[in-house]
């Protein structure tokens, strides 16, 4: 009998083992997957950290969660500034007077000012959209250009059908400034993900390759509380229906050259192009082995986006409005389950970042320690 069963060895279900456990609980930790760290899980290919689901660059401005995965790894200096590449221009990444300069030729910031001023004039009112609020931020050239057809690519929707929130997340600069993140902290962990999550996970008790839904009547797995990381309308077997998430599919070349595009991301912002980026894993890491010594080889990955069916792993919850209301009713129900705890991007439906999730399963845990 254990105090705790948690469904899902990536970071929510990792935190919440290593807290519940430091505070004397006893915990089983179980995964479907065959391997532990969820989406942020790395694998090492060549001597190259391969981020196997995607992209992950770490950044906060919580100190408490910075503070709290020093614990588990050292983190190098890596800042994210990916390049966009729209029919083969480039430009820089975030928005910012790099970006400016090449889309119209500005200098200064009071030029760049007065060219999105000008074209944000067609949005009146406050944004009802993405498009909308993408315009009224950057201007229409900068929207058909650098956001468009990534968006549709990224969402399967039209701009004009999806949340304005979502482009709110990328910074827009008067600065010569590439780092994509406004955020404090920075780093991506040396050795990878994967080793931080085992980290996280000394000393409990986790078992991979175990299915929640064949187990959850079984004596050797019973407990007090269940901590179910997973997404939540399979948790109560799609009874209101499902909700919608977006999935992503990777296509991992290993090629035997020292560098294939210069950058650890490149985004693909036309509709044509069938990938919505190119991550090279190397720079991740500044395209050194652990000893300093550089790479001879490259694995790159082409990110493919689209719509999540089952046996799919969902990756993006949809947070439009259709979705959101479902999420609410999964919500009344998961909100009357006294024995389960719903957390993560999956459990509580939510666009988070890995800091976020971090923050969340702390709080949650010091929530369950108060009561
Ligand atoms: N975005 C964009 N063009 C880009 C990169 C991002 O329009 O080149 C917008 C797009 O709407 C996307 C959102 O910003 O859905 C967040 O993208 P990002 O790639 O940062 O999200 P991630 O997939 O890394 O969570």
């Amino acid at each position: 009998m254990y105090d705790y069963l948690i469904v899902g060895a990536g970071l929510y279900g990792a935190v919440c083992a290593r807290e519940l456990t430091d505070a004397g609980k006893k915990v089983l930790v179980i995964d479907k997957r065959d391997h532990i760290a969820g989406n942020v899980y790395t694998e090492k290919v060549e001597g190259i950290n391969v981020h196997k689901y995607g992209a992950h660059i770490f950044h906060t401005n919580d100190k408490r969660v910075w503070d709290y995965v020093q614990r588990f790894a050292t983190f190098n200096r890596f800042t994210n500034s990916p390049v966009a590449n729209y029919k083969g221009e480039l430009y820089s990444l975030p928005f910012n007077m790099y970006t400016f300069n090449k889309m119209w030729g500005v200098v200064t910031p009071e030029e760049a000012l007065a060219k999105i001023e000008e074209q944000r004039k067609e949005i009146k009112g406050e944004p009802r959209n993405l498009e909308e609020q993408a315009i009224s931020l950057v201007g229409r050239d900068i929207y058909e250009k650098l956001i468009k057809g990534y968006t549709q690519k990224q969402w399967g929707r039209e701009c004009s059908e999806l949340p304005a929130f979502i482009i709110k997340r990328l910074p827009v600069r008067l600065t010569f400034d590439n780092n994509y993140f406004n955020a404090l902290y920075q780093g991506i962990p040396v050795g990878g993900y994967t080793k931080l999550v085992e980290r996280m996970l000394e000393g409990i008790e986790v078992r991979t390759e175990v299915d929640y839904f064949k187990i959850k009547d079984e004596e050797s797995f019973s407990a007090d509380k269940v901590i179910y990381t997973g997404p939540i309308d399979a948790y109560f077997d799609y009874s209101l229906g499902t909700l919608e998430y977006r999935s992503v599919k990777f296509e991992n070349e290993l090629l035997d050259i020292p560098n294939y595009q210069g950058n650890a991301a490149v985004n693909y912002t036309d509709a044509q192009t069938p990938y919505t980026r190119i991550i090279e894993h190397k720079w991740f890491e500044f395209g050194k082995d652990e000893d300093g010594n550089d790479l001879p080889k490259t694995v790159i990955s082409k990110e493919y986006s689209s719509e999540w069916k089952p046996g799919d792993d969902p990756y993006y919850p949809v947070n439009d409005d259709k979705n959101s209301a479902l999420y609410k009713q999964y919500k009344e129900l998961a909100d009357k389950e006294g024995k389960v705890i719903f957390g993560g991007r999956l459990g509580e439906y939510k666009y988070y970042d890995m800091d976020q999730v971090i923050a969340a399963a702390l709080n949650k845990v010091d929530d369950i320690s108060n009561h």
